[in-house]
This record gives C-alpha cells, sequence and structure tokens, in this order.
C-alpha cells in the first residue's frame, strides 16, 4: 500500500477543502450575481423599451391627431377638395415638421386631387392601403418602401430605400359623406430616430440595441435586421401578467414594450430593447472570475499554511520514527526530539524515550548477568575439572607421599604377571619397611612420622627409573615394581641403591633413617601374583630379622655391614 507522509496528507486534505469551499461559494455567489445582475439588467432594458415606446407612442397619437384634426377642418368639410386654401394648409403643416414626406387629398374614387410639391396629384392610391383604410376611418400604417413615391424623391443619402409611415384619416362634407382621404407619408427615419434618441437618452449600457417589431414579431428596425423573426417576444397579455418584462434567448437579453397608439388606428408595435447577455451578465462573470481566483490564491496559502503546520507536527514525529529504527538497529548515542509544545506529540516523546531507557538499561542488565553467569560457569568448569582430576589422582595415588597407592599397585602387578605369562621376560618387586618407625612416632609425634614418610617415598622415587612403578603398600611399607629387568642394574642392585640413599639421607629432626627390603621375582611356576608377594614378604621378613638396613633377595642377600 502506499503511503505518503503525514505533511503530505495533511497539505492535501487542508488545500483540497479549501479549494473545495470556495469553488462552492464561488459558484453559488456567481449563480446568486449571475440571476442578480439578469434581473437588474433585465429591468433597465424594460425601463428603456417603456419609455422609448411611451415616447413613440405620444409622437405618433400626435401625427395622428393632426392628420384627423386636418381632415375635419371647416375647410375641407365643405367638399371641394380642389380648394388651393386646402393645399396652403397642407404645406404650412410640411413645412413646420420636417418629419412629412408628402401630404395630400384624393377623392373618393382614389385620385390625388391635391398634395404638397403637386407630388403624385391627378395619380391614383385606390389601391393604397392607406386610402383604403382611410376611406374608413383614422389610420396609421406600418412602414413600407415608397411605391409611387421613390421615383419622386431625392433618394435617402446611404442609399437604403425610402420608407414610409402612413397616417390617413377620412374627410366628411357638412352631410357626414365621405368625399375623400387625407393622407400623410412620414419619413420612417424620424420614427427610429425617436425610438433610438429614447434609448440614447434612457443610458449608459453598452451595446444596447432598440428595435421595432410589429404584431407578428417580425423586425421592422433596425434595416439589418428588418424582417427577422425576433423570439420568445412577450405578447401583450404576458406584459400585463407577472412577468419580468423580459426574456432570455439567442444569447441576448431582451425586454419588449407595446407601442400604445389608439386601437383604432390599427396598429400595434413593440419596442424591443436587447443587449447580448454576455455583455449584460459581465460584471457577475468578472466576479465569479474574481471569486474564483480567490479560491485558488486562498488554496495555495491555506496549502502552505497546511504543509508548515503539518511540517511543525510531523517533524517531532519523524525524528521519533528515526530515534527508534537507530535503537533497533543498536547504534550508538540515539538522540531524541526536543520538547514540543503539542502535549500529546511531548508525551508521546517522553513516554518512548523512557521505554527506550528501561528497555536499553533491561537489556544491559542481561548483558551483564550473561557475562557473569559465563565467568562463573568458566569458574566452575575449571574447579569441577581440577576436582575431577584430584578425584583421578586420589583414586590411583597415596594422598600423603603422591606415589601410587595399594589399588593402584595391584593393579599394575596383575598387568606384569599377565604380561610375564605371555612373553616370559621375567620381572621384580621389592618390600621395603622403615626400621622401628613406631619409635620415630612415638619419639617425635605423628606429623613428623608423616614427613618421613614422604621423604622416603621421594627418595625411592629419584633412586630408580621412570619405567618403574613406586607405590605405597600400606603404613610405613613401600613397594617397587620392576619390570625391565636389565643387567648390570639387577634387582638386588636397584634395591641396594635404594637402601644406601635413604640411610645416608638426612631426616629433618629424626636425622639418620634406615629400611629394610626384601626381593622377589616372579617366576613362571607361580600360579598367581601373590606368590611373588609371599616371597618378596619373606625376604623383608629376613632382612627384619637379619639385623635390618639391609636387602634380602632369593638369589642374594646384600647388606650395608
Ligand atoms: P620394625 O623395625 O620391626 O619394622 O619396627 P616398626 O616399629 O617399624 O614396626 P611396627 O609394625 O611395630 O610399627 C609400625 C608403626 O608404623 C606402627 C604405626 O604407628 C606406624 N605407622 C603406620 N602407618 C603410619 C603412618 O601413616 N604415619 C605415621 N606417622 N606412622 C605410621
Ligand atoms: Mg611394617
Ligand atoms: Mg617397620
Amino acid at each position: 500500500m502506499f503511503k505518503a507522509s503525514l505533511r503530505s496528507h495533511l497539505t492535501l486534505w487542508f488545500a483540497g477543502l479549501s479549494l473545495l469551499t470556495l469553488l462552492s461559494v464561488g459558484f453559488y455567489v456567481g449563480h446568486i450575481a449571475t440571476a442578480q445582475m439578469r434581473q437588474a439588467s433585465g429591468n433597465a432594458l424594460l425601463s428603456t423599451a417603456k419609455s422609448a415606446a411611451e415616447l413613440l407612442g405620444a409622437q405618433l397619437h400626435e401625427r395622428q391627431l393632426e392628420v384627423s384634426l386636418l381632415s375635419r377642418a371647416p375647410l375641407l368639410k365643405r367638399g371641394n377638395l380642389d380648394d388651393p386654401d386646402i393645399l396652403t394648409s397642407m404645406e404650412l403643416r410640411t413645412q413646420s415638421r420636417a418629419e412629412y414626406a408628402w401630404m395630400g387629398v384624393a377623392d373618393s374614387d382614389g385620385r390625388v386631387r391635391q398634395a404638397v410639391n403637386n407630388l403624385l396629384v391627378n395619380q391614383s392610391v385606390q389601391q393604397r392601403p392607406w386610402f383604403q383604410a382611410g376611406l374608413r376611418g383614422d389610420y396609421t400604417g406600418d412602414p413600407h418602401e415608397a411605391v409611387l413615391l421613390a421615383k419622386l424623391l431625392p433618394g435617402s443619402p446611404d442609399g437604403e430605400p425610402l420608407r414610409f409611415i402612413d397616417f390617413a384619416a377620412p374627410i366628411r362634407n357638412n352631410q357626414g359623406e365621405v368625399v375623400g382621404v387625407l393622407g400623410a407619408h412620414a419619413h420612417w427615419s424620424w420614427v427610429t430616430k425617436i425610438v433610438d434618441a429614447a434609448v440614447l437618452q434612457k443610458g449608459t449600457t453598452p451595446e444596447v440595441e432598440a428595435l421595432i417589431v410589429d404584431n407578428d414579431g417580425k423586425v421592422l428596425y433596425p434595416e439589418q435586421l428588418a424582417g427577422e423573426q425576433l423570439p420568445n417576444l412577450p405578447t401583450a397579455s404576458q406584459q400585463s401578467g407577472a412577468t419580468p418584462g423580459w426574456t432570455v434567448g439567442n444569447g441576448y437579453l431582451t425586454s419588449a414594450v407595446a407601442v400604445p397608439t389608439p386601437s383604432s388606428t390599427g396598429l400595434a408595435w413593440y419596442i424591443a430593447v436587447r443587449q447580448p447577455l454576455d455583455i449584460a451578465l459581465q460584471p457577475a462573470r468578472v466576479l465569479f472570475y474574481k471569486l474564483l481566483l480567490l479560491g485558488v490564491l486562498a488554496a495555495v496559502i491555506f496549502g502552505l499554511v497546511a504543509y508548515y503546520l503539518a511540517l511543525y507536527l510531523s517533524r517531532p514525529i519523524e525524528q521519533l520514527a528515526r530515534a527508534a529504527k537507530q535503537v533497533g538497529e543498536q547504534q550508538p548515542n540515539v538522540v531524541f526530539p526536543q520538547d514540543h509544545p503539542v502535549l500529546e506529540i511531548a508525551q508521546l516523546v517522553s513516554s518512548i524515550e523512557g521505554m527506550t531507557q528501561s528497555l536499553l538499561g533491561k537489556e544491559r542488565e542481561l548483558q551483564e548477568a550473561n557475562t557473569s553467569l559465563e565467568a562463573t560457569v568458566a569458574q566452575r568448569t575449571a574447579a569441577l575439572t581440577q576436582a575431577n582430576a584430584d578425584l583421578l589422582k586420589l583414586a590411583t595415588h597415596d594422598a600423603l607421599t603422591g606415589v601410587f597407592n595399594r589399588r593402584r599397585f595391584d593393579e599394575k602387578l596383575a598387568e606384569c604377571s599377565l604380561l610375564f605369562q605371555r612373553t616370559g621376560r621375567t620381572f621384580a618387586l621389592l618390600f621395603i619397611d622403615a626400621d622401628h618407625f613406631k619409635r620415630i612416632n612415638d619419639t617425635y609425634g605423628h606429623a613428623t612420622g608423616d614427613d618421613v614418610l614422604v621423604q622416603l617415598a621421594q627418595l625411592i622415587q629419584r633412586n630408580t627409573r621412570a619405567t618403574d612403578f613406586v607405590a605405597r603398600f600400606g603404613g610405613e611399607e613401600f613397594a617397587v615394581l620392576l619390570p625391565e629387568l636389565e643387567e648390570p642394574e639387577s634387582p638386588e642392585v636397584v634395591a641396594e641403591k635404594i637402601r644406601a640413599a635413604i640411610a645416608q639421607a638426612q631426616f629433618a629432626a629424626v636425622g639418620q633413617v634406615t629400611v629394610s627390603i626384601g626381593v622377589g621375582v616372579a617366576e613362571l611356576s607361580d600360579s598367581n601374583a601373590s606368590a611373588l608377594i609371599k616371597r618378596a614378604d619373606e625376604r623383608l621378613y629376613q632382612a627384619k630379622a637379619a639385623g635390618r638396613n639391609r636387602v634380602f633377595s632369593t638369589t642374594q642377600t646384600l647388606s650395608a655391614d
């Protein structure tokens, strides 16, 4: 499993959470701001559209009223459409108002009788909608391209086709009969200028566009959009309702208001004021981006703070982990982290340090105990080995004199007998007994007697060969086995040499000590070893009887005397 450091964990969590929080807030606030912006912009557009519509309505109403009033003037009521005063009256009005492109009177057959600047005089306007509507009542018409006047009037400077909006009213004589129609054409540009002026006057909102739309949603103005169908135009019924008065569609925020015209005229226009949605919502988007930027900035700052916080928290833990590892690897001088202001971390550090010290102390104690135990074992083993060696020596040697003991002597004698039986190579046995030893004991004490015994053993050993076998036979009596009998050192010679050496030796406190020696030589006729012992013992007895301090053997008798 992948393991990241505490530092990375904390940093990522802090940064992620702050980013998430601020993004959520950003999106939420952005959403609200967008809705509010839309509302505010929509309301502004609605107000602009309203004032433009009202202004236009008033202007249209005024022109319509002018035409209506003129048609009911007494001059016209008289019924003489050729009256030159009518022309004068018409000229007066067209001169005072530049918007009029044409004004004239047509008789009930549709023939123009008089007109300003004599335009279209005597021509038939019977087919023109304004004439037909004018026969029935007051009329204000949709704009149209000039059909008849186009050839007669100077063209527009930008080359656009001349367009007019028509006003008409019936001319009735005093009897109330319709005798003709008073018609007027106003320049369409007059209308559009009113709308543009109203929008311009209204505000500084950028890229706001005013449109004049007919009842079916078809654009009448501006020219480049003419004929286009405007989507989502609120209908008249919606206008009165609780709707916000603006719609969103085609990338525009649009508000449309009906131009208030008298229903009798049959004109039903809307002023639509629209603004690209991008522009309308620009402030909200800017706010959103600012919040987004703020979010990222905050996430970075939070991340950094978290990183340092994590560093601050995790450093002692990392040091602790390192120290624990060093303890595990048995490295010397392990350093534990210093005191930390965070209580739990400080407690953790001190607990682990204490635990480690206690463990190390126990380990040291264990090591020391182990060492001393090893020393004790070595000591005991040595002692045991020594004891075993001593025991071994004790089993075969005499404790007082250090020469072989009686037990070992018996074994050795048996071995020699067996060897003699097999090989025929003869061997000898000397019995050496201290003379009048009882007297030494009695005179000098038992301890001095012991010292004499020790010195006797040494003298005997010194005067025999390494291959010879010296043993204490019992009491003050020694036995020597001579396995290799070689001339000239016959057993008698060896015995004599021993006897002489003892006799000449000086014994502390005692002075002179002598011994008597009996020599026996093994014979093939001997049934067992005791025969030889008996023989040597007999010789010893004989030596004693002969006066002591002498050697007796089967073959010859040597004497010190
Ligand atoms: P003899 O010349 O006839 O051999 O006379 P002796 O006195 O040596 O003979 P005896 O057998 O009468 O006496 C032997 C004495 O040796 C008796 C005993 O007290 C003594 N003796 C035996 N073993 C030891 C010993 O280990 N230490 C000491 N100090 N005396 C011992
Ligand atoms: Mg004796
Ligand atoms: Mg004796």
